[in-house]
């Protein structure tokens, strides 16, 4: 089962629920954490944990042989992202907008585009607890972050039970990182930014058919209108954590709620069934 987490917004504590949720599960059930918030992961500090195996990850850039192109610009048509130009008899490349898509080379009707590859970030992975580590991280400047996404998916093992921690927002990375899973947690907390993106994200999720529940982080603060778009969508609220003052002290120090606070695991075991529920009735 894969169990992604996602937000419209960020800084609502996705990171916090994929941690806790993988460090609740019961010992002997094979985990997988996968962080494919590329830009800027951080689950590992959370969790202390070790990062043993890196990998570079790369995409195929275009490369021009001048002697054989014609300059009839199908390449800059075809290209999606705006990386390849032609004027005045000179093809440009601009290599920090490509997506290694592949689509310039394909149609190039002279052959005159070849493929080199570009180190455009990494993926390290370590183990912790009985939990597989794996996450992605771009290289600083550049664009193409579903490819590091899709690098670090291609490592899921369905024999377990995969967490994937998403970016924020509903954007190109977070589709990448959420899509194929069987369930997606929301995360959110209850002001008016909150509610405009949590209902930015339920319209992705719905878009990708996969079925959602709400997690409400920083619950308490007197905003009652998520749970009210919750109940008028019929989206069910799976979790609520409390604004606590010991709970916001615990993330700033780096330390995960049920590791801080071991009354929590509960919390999350019920959230993990409810979840299994849902998916289990989906497969029925
Ligand atoms: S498609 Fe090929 S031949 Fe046409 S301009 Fe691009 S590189 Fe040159
Ligand atoms: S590989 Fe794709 S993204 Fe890159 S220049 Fe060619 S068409 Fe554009």
């Amino acid at each position: 089962m894969i169990i992604s987490i996602a937000s419209g917004k960020g800084g609502t504590g996705k990171t916090l629920v994929a941690t806790s949720l993988a460090l609740s599960l019961p010992d002997g059930k094979p985990v997988q954490l996968l962080d494919c918030d590329v830009e800027e992961p951080n689950a590992h500090i959370l969790l202390k944990l070790p990062l043993s195996y890196k990998q570079t990850v790369f995409i195929p850039i275009p490369q021009i042989d001048e002697t054989k192109c014609t300059y009839c610009g199908k390449c800059a048509e075809v290209c999606a992202y705006n990386a390849i130009a032609v004027i005045k008899g000179k093809v440009l490349t601009f290599p920090e907008l490509c997506h290694g898509c592949g689509a310039c080379s394909y149609l190039c009707p002279e052959g005159a585009i070849s493929e080199v590859n570009k180190e455009i970030g990494v993926l390290e992975s370590g183990q912790l607890k009985g939990i597989e580590f794996i996450h992605g991280k771009l290289n600083i400047g550049e664009l193409a972050a579903p490819r590091v996404i899709r690098e670090v998916k291609r490592h899921i093992n369905q024999e377990k039970l995969v967490i994937i921690d998403s970016s924020p927002g509903t954007s190109c990375p977070v589709v990448e990182a959420v899509k194929n899973s069987d369930f997606c947690l929301l995360v959110t907390e209850p002001t008016p930014f909150g509610l405009n993106d949590l209902a930015l994200a339920v319209d992705m999720v719905a878009k990708l058919g996969i079925p959602c529940g709400v997690i409400i982080n920083r619950d308490g603060a007197g905003y009652s209108k998520v749970e009210e778009y919750c109940r008028k969508q019929g989206i069910p609220i799976l979790l609520r954590i409390p604004l606590d003052i010991k709970i916001a002290q615990l993330y700033s120090r780096g330390v995960t709620l049920v590791e801080g606070m071991p009354q929590w695991r509960e919390a999350f075991l019920d959230l993990f069934d409810r979840v299994k529920q849902v998916v289990n009735g989906k497969f029925q």
